[in-house]
Parts: C-alpha cells; structure tokens; sequence
C-alpha cells in the first residue's frame, strides 16, 4: 500500500495562476522521496498540502488509506522539519523533543522513554538539559528532527532542512539523514532546490518546475535519461553541453544529426516523432566530452579557453565553432593538461548523447545502438 498519493492534486491563491499544477505521486512506505525544483517552483507549497498546513485548491491528498483533505493536520500522522528549525527557545531540548507528546497526553514515563531513545539515535543526549541558544546550528536541526522522532509519525516531511548549514555540516548530516532513513525504514519526503543532495539522498527523486512534475525516477535513470532539457540541464553539476543541430535522416531507433563543429553523428535516437530538417538540441555530459585520439570519429576543434584544477579533476571550457556557450570538459585521471589557448581535438561518443527536440522534450534512446 502507498504510504502517500497525490491525484491530481492543485494549489492557486486567491484566483492567481496555479502553484502547484496537477501533480499525480504515489509514494511507497518506507520510500525516500525528494522534491527538486527552483525556488518558487511549488515544492514547499506541495508539502505544506500534505502535512495539512495549507489547503489543496483541487484533487486529493491520501495518507494511506485515509482520504486526508479534510483531516486537521494535527492527525495525519505526519512530522515535519523545516529549514528554520523553530524550535522553542525558552524550553530545554528535552523539553522541546517532549512538548509535542505532553500536548498528546502520553504518559511521563512514555515521554521519556521517546525522548531518550530519539535523543541516542541522533547523538544529542549529552544536550538534552541544554536550552537552543547554547546549541550549535548542526545542534538545533537535529533536536528539530528529534522532534518529529519522538511523534513517531507515518510520514516525515522535510523542507530544506539543511539550507543554514555550512558545506561541510550539510555534507555530514547529509549522510546522518541517510543513515536515519535505514534505521527507522520511515517514509520520507525531502524537499530541496540542492541537486547534490537530491541525488544522494533519493530512492526516488520528482523534479518540478512551475508547479508541473517535469519527470520522477531513480537518480540514475533521471541523470541517464532525462525527459527534457530543464531536468537534464537542472541534475549535473557542472551543467550537461548543449549544442544546437538538424536532424538530417531517420531511420528505425537511430538519427543522423547535423551539428556545425561536429559535423554529421549517428546517434541513438526514436525520433519517430521528428521530421528530416527538424531542428534538435544535442546534450553531452562533461565527463564524456574528451580529448581525441588518432582514429576517432565524432571529432570536433576546440580552443581552451579556460581550465580549473579541482585537485582529482580538471574543468576545460572550451570554445567550439557553433556552440553558443562553452562547452565544458570533465577530466579525469592521469591526462596530459591542456593549457588555455590550445587548440585540441575533442571528441564524444554518440551512445552518450541525448537529443532534445525544438520544443525540449528528449528523444527516448533505445537500448542497443545500430
Ligand atoms: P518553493 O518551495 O519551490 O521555492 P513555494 O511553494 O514556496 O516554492 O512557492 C511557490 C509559489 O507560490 C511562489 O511563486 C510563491 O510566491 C507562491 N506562494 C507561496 N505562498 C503563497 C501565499 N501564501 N500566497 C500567495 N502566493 C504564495
Ligand atoms: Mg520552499
């Protein structure tokens, strides 16, 4: 059964354009779901919906079983942690962990035994008699998610919950967060704008923008095969090379495009949908740009422009004859160093590219090239 669905789900203020526009999501108990999308792309607003914190202007919300539109939000079995911790200031953590329970009228005893227990799995027992200002901000959130523990909900929601961390905390409650998922084996759904934390943390991850799921899947399947180009340019950092083209001739399962610096690639592609002179957008990831070799097809002249040494990679951005931005190259392992200035061959393989059509939406790659 799904711990989670949406049907047709939809949020407008106050006659304004619609926030969240249609979304249709099922997601499984014990799933790790995360909302990715730009600000302002509806994500918040979806799972303030779900946690019951604002009303759905149509469709339908259900927390398993339950037909949950119009059950106070107190009783939907959901916790939520947010960006900004709230967590009250005049109470001790421990108290701030049990408040939620007290209000519940669950025995003293139960209280404790909740709070304890939460308060090991998150490592903060030695800050239980603590009161929040004497907490550090990686201190706060986990009380802030000690909090939803303790409630032992159906369903945790998390709205950017590491957004005030700095980098190198982020990194490491990153990897706590995912390690807490296995030990409670809870359902979660995460929002973030944080691609890297997206792909990290996600079972499943639903890409938004303006309201619309732009596609749901696997991290993998999402960076493989993106359905258009605002999730292939949105996962993938740095970001994947567009370069425009010209379908030139289809057959069954593979494209001939045209490209200016690459001239004309046979590539896989079911552009049963698209016409001959058509025109395409060609997406290639940084790490399959590369430098040719003698006997290499798909080659193209570029000049280095400018190179980053990241220590374990370098970065090349590389000027090619068509190509509106830079093309960046990923590189990695022991490569001889281009210099910028240098003009050198680069190359790609057409099993690594995708092809866009004119109105952005992937051309589906079949599974064996011709
Ligand atoms: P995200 O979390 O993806 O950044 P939000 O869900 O917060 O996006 O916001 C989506 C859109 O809804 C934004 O354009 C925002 O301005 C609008 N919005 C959010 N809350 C309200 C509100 N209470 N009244 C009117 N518009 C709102
Ligand atoms: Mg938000």
């Amino acid at each position: 059964m799904s711990a989670v669905t949406l049907h047709r789900l939809e949020k407008s203020y106050d006659g304004e354009a619609r926030v969240v526009a249609g979304v249709d999501l099922s997601i499984e108990a014990g799933e790790f779901v995360v909302f990715v999308g730009p600000s302002g792309s509806g994500k918040s607003t979806l799972l303030r919906m779900i946690a019951g914190l604002e009303s759905a202007s149509a469709g339908e919300i259900r927390i398993g079983e339950l037909l949950a539109n119009d059950v106070h939000a107190s009783r939907r079995g959901i916790a939520m942690v947010f960006q900004s911790y709230a967590l009250y200031p005049h109470m001790t953590v421990y108290d701030n962990m049990a408040f939620a329970l007290r209000m519940a009228g669950q025995p003293k005893a139960e209280v404790a035994q909740r709070v304890r227990r939460s308060a090991e799995i998150l490592q903060i027992t030695h800050l239980l008699d603590r009161k929040p200002k004497a907490l550090s901000g990686g201190q706060r959130q986990r009380v802030a998610i000690g909090r939803a523990i303790v409630r032992e909900p159906r369903v945790f929601l998390f709205d950017e919950p590491l957004s005030n961390l700095d980098a190198s905390l982020r990194q490491t409650m990153r990897v706590e967060l995912a390690k807490l998922h296995r030990e409670l084996g809870a359902t979660m759904i995460y929002v973030t704008h944080d691609q890297v934390e997206a792909m990290t943390l996600a079972d499943r991850i639903v890409v938004f923008d303006g309201g619309v799921v732009q596609q749901v899947g696997t991290p993998a399947a999402l960076y493989e095969n993106p359905a258009n180009l605002f999730v292939a340019g949105f996962l993938g950092a740095p970001k994947i090379n567009l370069v425009g083209g010209t379908l030139h001739s289809l057959a069954d399962g593979s494209a001939q495009v045209d490209l200016p610096a690459l001239g004309r690639m046979q590539l896989a592609a079911d552009v049963t949908r698209a016409r001959r002179g058509d025109p395409v957008t060609l997406g290639v990831r940084p790490e399959h740009l590369r430098v040719a070799h003698a006997g290499d097809r798909n080659v193209a002249s570029a000049r280095v422009e400018l190179v980053e040494y990241l220590g374990d990679h370098l970065l090349a951005y590389l000027g090619v004859a068509g190509a509106r931005e830079p093309l960046c190259m990923k590189l990695s392992g022991p490569t001889r160093t281009p210099r910028a200035g240098d003009v050198v061959p680069v190359c790609m393989r057409p099993e690594h590219c995708l092809v866009f059509d004119s109105t952005g939406r992937a051309f589906a790659r079949p599974r064996v090239m011709p």
